[in-house]
């Protein structure tokens, strides 16, 4: 069950990570400043998709950030490659808020 917070949930968190350490090369020196280590975000986070005949303007890309810990360097991925619908957890998020 999703947070109604809109934060990701511990079994999300540990997707993403998992994600992360089986499709980054074993070279994850950060391109700023060779520090190895990342975190990512408690939430998601949306790029919004421009305005495109057909495309509502509503629509967006969802996706984890993933900073650098020691310069703030950071990367999106998208959580649907990470096999995070967030379209239904927003929906199951909005109804445990909801009641
Ligand atoms: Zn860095």
């Amino acid at each position: 069950m999703p947070k109604s917070d809109g934060t990701f949930t511990p079994d999300e968190t540990q997707l993403i990570t998992t994600w992360l350490n089986t499709h980054w090369g074993k070279d994850k020196a950060c391109e700023g400043c060779t520090n190895q280590t990342w975190g990512i975000s408690q939430t998601p986070v949306a790029i919004p998709v421009l305005e495109i005949p057909g495309i509502s303007l509503s629509s967006s890309y969802a996706l984890v950030m993933v900073i650098c810990t020691r310069c703030g360097n950071s990367k999106f991925i998208n959580l649907g490659m990470i096999g995070i619908d967030w379209n239904t957890v927003q929906k199951n998020a909005k109804e445990a808020k909801n009641g």
